[in-house]
C-alpha cells in the first residue's frame, strides 16, 4: 500500500508512459469551510496504448472518473490517494471531478479565518507532494504541464494565481468566477491559488521582456506595517541583477509576492506567485539580521524564478542544487547589488554554522542525498540540502572561476528552459567553459558527508622562531574522507590591544598533513587563523598561544570576520567538549559588548543559551544562569538607546528567565514604570517581557488574558499560546500537552507556538520529566495525525529537551532501538532529537572538571 507515498521508480516509469500536454483545473471555494469543488481535465499523450497509469490525489472523495469518454467507477479506480486509469490510448482526455479538503497545517490549501474579523484568507503550499491536495495530479516535477486555473469564489476577494489576475464574471449570489490565462510549462509543484480579501500593493518593472507587473499582497490587518516600496526595490534590483548573469529574460507574465498567514517556511518560489511568511511584516521593530534575511528571502526566491521553475530538477535528488543555488545566487546578488555589502560574513555566520551543527548530526548525509521516495524528502529540507550545499557552491565557483561558472550557466539556461534537468546537466556545462575535470571534486565534496577539522601544529625554537608548521586534517568517525581545501591563513600580532593582521598566506591543503614552508623562519604571530577569510568548509581549531591571544583580547579584531571565526572555534570546541562551557560563556559574555554585527550578536546569544543550558555542568547551571542572566541585563542597559544590540540583549535576558526570578525588571518595563532609554515596548516586546514573567511565575492567566485581548489578532494568539505554556507549573505543562498534542484541531502554527512554550530552554527540568515516558508512548500514535508539518511540529517540539540528562538520552535510544521498523523519517527526527543531549552530556563532564 503506498499511502500518500510515491517512489523515484513509479515516478520514473510513470514519466516515461505518459507526456503532459495541458491541466485545465476548476475550483469552487465556496461550497463551505471543510471542503471545495475541484474538477482536472488532462491531456496526455501515452507511448503504450492500452497501459495503464495513475493520478495522485489527497482529498474527500473523488465523484467522477473519464478517461476518453468512457467513466471508471470511482470505488474500484480511487483508493490510498490514487486514481487508476486504464484503457489508455495513444493521446488521452481525464477528467475527474473530485472533493478536495481545506488544510490547516499549511499543507495543500490552505484556510484562514482572520479572528478580527473573521475573514477567509486562502493560500497553497504545494513542495513537496501537495498539488494533489487541491486537483488531481501527476505529482512529479518532470511531469509538467500548461495548466489553466479556473477559481469561484467571493466576489470581493483577491484572486491571485500564476497567470496574470483577469477581470472576474459574477457567478452565483455574491460570488464570481476568475478564469486565468493557460500558463507556461510548470511542474505542479510551483502551481499556487492565493485568494481572499488581501490588500495589494502594485508597481512594475522592467524587464528585458518589456514591463512586467509586480504586486506585493498582505492581509489587511498587516498592510499599515507593510513597507511594500522597501520591497519594490529590492525586488528591481534582483531582477536587473539575475537576468544580467543569467543572460535571460524573466520567464513569466508578472511576479507577485503574497504574505500569507501560518506559514510552515519561509517562502515558496511559485512561479509568478511567490508567498511568503508573515514574519517578515514588520509588526514590531525587529533585529537587522531578520531585515537582512528578509531581503535575502526576496532574492532566493526571486532567483528560482530561474533556477528551478524555468528549468526544474527531474527528481527531487536534486533538490539540494535547487535550493544551493538559490542561496547561492541571492547572497551574490545581495552582496553585489544591494546595501548589505557584507552578506557573505552573515552566510559563514548564520549558514554555516547551521551546516556543521547538521553535518555532525549521525542523520547527515551527503549533498547529493539518495531520494527513493517522498518519505525521504520530507525531511531533507535541512542544513546539508540548503547551507553545506551553497557553502560547497560557493567553492565551486571559485573552483571554476566567476566568470567561467557564469557562462556555463547562460549556455544552460539557454539548452535546457522550461525543461528538467540533473546534477549532470549543469557540470556538463560547466566543465565546458571552465576546462576542468569536476568528476572528482564531485566525488570529495557531493557524494560523502561529514565535515573535517583543521587543526595547525606549530613548532617554534628558543628564539620563538617557527621551525615547523603543519596544517593537520582530520575526519569524524565513520566519515573517513580527507578533502582538498584552497584557502587563508591569517598572521595576527597585538598592538595597542587590538589584533592587527601583518600577512595573509594562500594554502592549498590537502590530506592528513599539509606543510606550511612560507611560516618557517618567521616570528611566531601571536594569533594564527586557518580559514581566515572564510572560503573553506571545515571545522577550525586554534593553536595554543593562538587560543590564549583569543580569550585575552576578546574584543581584539577591528573587523567581525575574524572575530566571528574565533568565536565559532571556541563555540566547536565547547560542542566537541574540548573547552569548558562555563569559559565559553566568559569569553562571549566578553565579546558581547560592543558588537554591532547583526547576526554575529543573534548567533552569539543563541550559542550562549545553548551553552548555559545544557552544557554546563549540572552543578554549576543554575549559578552560571542567574550570573549570565544578570550580566545581559548589565550589558543591554549600557548598550546604545534604541539599537540593534540593546534589542536583541534585553530578549535574551529575558529568554533566560526562569521559575522564581525576581520580576521586578520585567514588570517594571513592561507596565513603563521603568524605561530603558529607546527600548520600544511594542508589540513584541510587550510578549516578550510577559513570557518571561510567565516563565517566572510571576504572571497569571488573567494577566496573559488581557495582554491578548489589547490585540486579539492570530499572531496575539499564539504568543498568548506560548505565554501559558511557559508557566512554570505542572497544570500548565499539562495543559500545553492536551492541546497541542493529544487533541487535534489546532493551526499548526499554535501547535508550534505552545511548543515553544512546554519546552522553554529555562524550564525547570523537573517539570518537564513526567513527560518523558509520555513522550515516547505518544511517538507510536502520532503519525495518524496526518500531516508532515503536524507531526513533525509535535515530535521536533515537545520533546522534553530542557530535562537534557543520562535518563533522556537512555530512554530516546531505547525507543530507537526497540522500533528499527517505524519510517525512516520518523526515526530521524527522534535521532536528531538524540544527537544534542549525548553531545550536552559530554560537554557537561568537560564543564564539570574545570
Ligand atoms: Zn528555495
Amino acid at each position: 500500500m503506498p499511502g500518500t507515498n510515491l517512489t523515484r521508480d513509479e515516478a520514473a516509469a510513470r514519466a516515461a508512459l505518459v507526456t503532459v500536454d495541458t491541466i485545465d483545473v476548476v475550483l469552487d471555494v465556496t461550497t463551505g469551510p471543510e471542503t471545495f469543488a475541484t474538477t482536472s481535465t488532462l491531456r496526455f499523450a501515452c507511448t503504450t496504448p492500452g497501459a495503464e497509469t495513475f493520478l495522485d490525489f489527497v482529498g474527500a472523495s473523488v465523484e467522477r472518473i473519464t478517461v476518453n469518454g468512457t467513466d471508471l467507477d470511482p470505488a474500484e479506480h480511487f483508493s490510498d490517494s490514487r486514481i487508476r486509469l486504464t484503457g489508455l490510448a495513444a493521446d488521452n482526455e481525464v477528467v475527474v471531478e473530485a472533493t478536495g479538503r481545506f488544510t490547516n497545517t499549511g499543507e495543500g490549501l490552505h484556510r484562514f479565518v482572520d479572528p478580527v474579523d473573521d475573514e477567509v484568507y486562502l493560500y497553497t503550499q504545494f513542495e513537496v507532494p501537495d498539488s494533489r491536495r487541491m486537483y488531481p495530479v501527476f505529482e512529479q516535477p518532470d511531469l509538467k504541464a500548461a495548466f489553466a486555473f479556473t477559481v469561484t469564489a467571493p466576489a470581493h476577494w483577491q484572486v491571485v494565481s500564476n497567470s496574470p489576475t483577469p477581470e472576474p464574471t459574477p457567478a452565483a449570489e455574491g460570488t464570481a468566477t476568475w478564469a486565468f490565462e493557460r500558463t507556461p510549462r510548470l511542474s505542479s509543484y510551483i502551481t499556487a491559488l492565493v485568494a481572499g480579501p488581501y490588500d495589494v500593493v502594485r508597481d512594475s518593472v522592467a524587464t528585458r521582456g518589456g514591463e512586467v507587473p509586480l504586486g506585493i499582497f498582505c492581509r489587511k490587518s498587516l498592510t499599515p506595517y507593510l513597507d511594500a516600496d522597501n520591497l519594490f526595490a529590492l525586488t528591481k534590483k534582483g531582477f536587473a541583477f539575475f537576468e544580467e548573469e543569467f543572460d535571460c529574460a524573466y520567464p513569466f507574465a508578472k511576479y507577485d509576492q503574497l504574505f500569507t498567514p501560518e506559514y510552515n517556511a519561509g517562502a515558496m518560489e511559485n512561479a509568478g506567485a511567490v508567498t511568503i511568511a508573515e514574519i517578515y511584516v514588520f509588526r514590531s521593530k525587529v533585529t537587522e539580521a531578520l531585515v537582512e534575511r528578509r531581503a535575502l528571502t526576496v532574492l532566493h526566491e526571486l532567483a528560482h524564478m530561474w533556477f528551478g521553475d524555468l528549468v526544474t530538477m527531474r527528481w527531487w535528488n536534486d533538490l539540494w542544487l535547487n535550493e544551493s543555488f538559490a542561496e547561492w545566487a541571492s547572497t551574490t546578488c545581495q552582496a553585489e547589488a544591494t546595501e548589505w555589502t557584507d552578506a557573505w560574513t552573515t552566510f559563514g555566520t548564520y549558514e554555516k554554522d547551521w551546516a556543521y551543527r547538521q553535518d555532525q548530526l549521525s542523520t547527515t548525509h551527503p549533498i547529493v542525498a539518495d531520494i527513493s521516495d517522498l518519505r525521504d524528502v520530507e525531511v531533507n529540507f535541512d542544513g546539508i540540502t540548503y547551507a553545506k550545499g551553497a557553502s560547497v557552491l560557493k567553492q565551486l565557483v571559485a573552483y571554476v572561476g566567476r566568470d567561467a561558472f557564469r557562462d556555463g550557466l547562460r549556455t544552460y539556461f539557454r539548452k535546457h528552459s522550461w525543461g528538467n534537468t540533473t546534477l549532470e546537466d549543469l557540470l556538463v556545462e560547466l566543465e565546458a567553459t571552465s576546462g576542468r575535470d569536476l568528476r572528482s571534486w564531485s566525488r570529495a565534496w557531493l557524494e560523502t558527508a561529514g565535515v573535517n577539522t583543521l587543526r595547525p601544529a606549530v613548532e617554534v625554537d628558543e628564539y620563538g622562531r617557527i621551525t615547523s608548521a603543519v596544517i593537520e586534517q582530520t575526519h569524524a568517525e565513520g566519515y573517513a574522507t580527507l578533502r582538498p581545501h584552497r584557502l587563508g591563513v591569517g598572521l595576527y600580532e597585538v598592538r595597542d590591544g587590538a589584533l592587527e593582521r601583518t600577512d595573509l598566506l594562500e594554502v592549498d591543503v590537502d590530506g592528513a598533513r599539509t606543510e606550511v614552508p612560507a611560516l618557517v623562519g618567521r616570528p611566531q604571530p601571536d594569533l594564527l587563523l586557518v580559514n581566515d577569510d572564510d572560503l573553506a568548509y571545515a571545522k577550525i581549531r586554534l593553536d595554543e598561544r593562538s587560543l590564549a591571544t583569543a580569550l585575552a583580547h576578546p574584543r581584539g579584531f577591528t573587523s567581525s570576520l575574524p572575530r566571528a571565526l574565533v568565536l565559532a572555534s571556541a563555540w566547536d570546541m565547547t560542542r566537541d567538549a574540548e573547552m569548558g562551557a562555563r569559559s565559553f560563556v566568559d569569553l562571549v559574555l566578553a565579546s558581547l559588548p560592543g558588537e554591532s554585527d547583526s547576526t554575529l550578536l543573534r548567533t552569539l546569544i543563541l550559542q550562549l543559551r545553548s551553552a548555559v543550558l545544557s552544557y554546563t555542568a549540572p552543578a554549576h547551571r543554575e549559578s552560571t544562569r542567574e550570573a549570565t542572566r544578570d550580566r545581559l541585563w548589565e550589558i543591554a542597559r549600557d548598550a546604545e538607546p534604541g539599537s540593534d544590540a540593546q534589542l536583541q540583549l534585553v530578549t535574551a535576558a529575558a529568554g533566560l528567565t526562569t521559575a522564581g526570578d525576581d520580576p521586578t525588571t520585567l514588570r517594571g518595563l513592561l507596565d513603563g514604570t521603568e524605561v530603558l532609554e529607546g527600548l520600544d515596548v511594542d508589540f513584541e516586546m510587550r510578549w516578550t517581557l510577559l513570557t518571561a514573567l510567565a516563565a517566572a511565575g510571576a504572571a497569571t492567566e488573567a494577566d496573559i488574558d488581557a495582554e491578548r485581548a489589547r490585540e486579539d489578532t492570530a499572531t496575539g494568539r499564539e504568543r498568548a499560546a506560548k505565554a501559558l505554556a511557559s508557566v512554570p507549573t505542572a497544570e500548565a505543562k499539562e495543559r500545553a500537552w492536551r492541546e497541542a498534542v493529544e487533541e487535534t484541531g489546532k493551526p499548526n502554527a499554535v501547535v508550534d507556538a505552545i511548543g515553544l512554550g512546554f519546552a522553554r530552554g529555562a524550564t525547570p527540568p523537573e517539570l518537564l520529566r513526567p513527560f518523558v515516558e509520555r513522550y515516547f508512548t505518544m511517538l507510536d500514535t502520532v503519525e495518524e495525525k496526518g500531516s508532515h508539518a503536524l507531526v513533525e511540529g509535535i515530535v521536533l517540539g515537545f520533546y522534553p529537551f530542557p530535562v537534557v540528562d543520562a535518563g533522556l538520552l537512555e530512554a530516546t535510544q531505547a525507543w530507537l532501538d526497540a522500533n528499527p521498523d517505524r519510517p525512516a523519517a520518523l526515526r530521524r527526527l527522534v535521532a536528531e532529537n538524540r544527537d544534542p543531549v549525548a553531545r550536552a552530556l559530554a560537554a557537561q563532564e568537560r564543564d564539570a572538571r574545570e
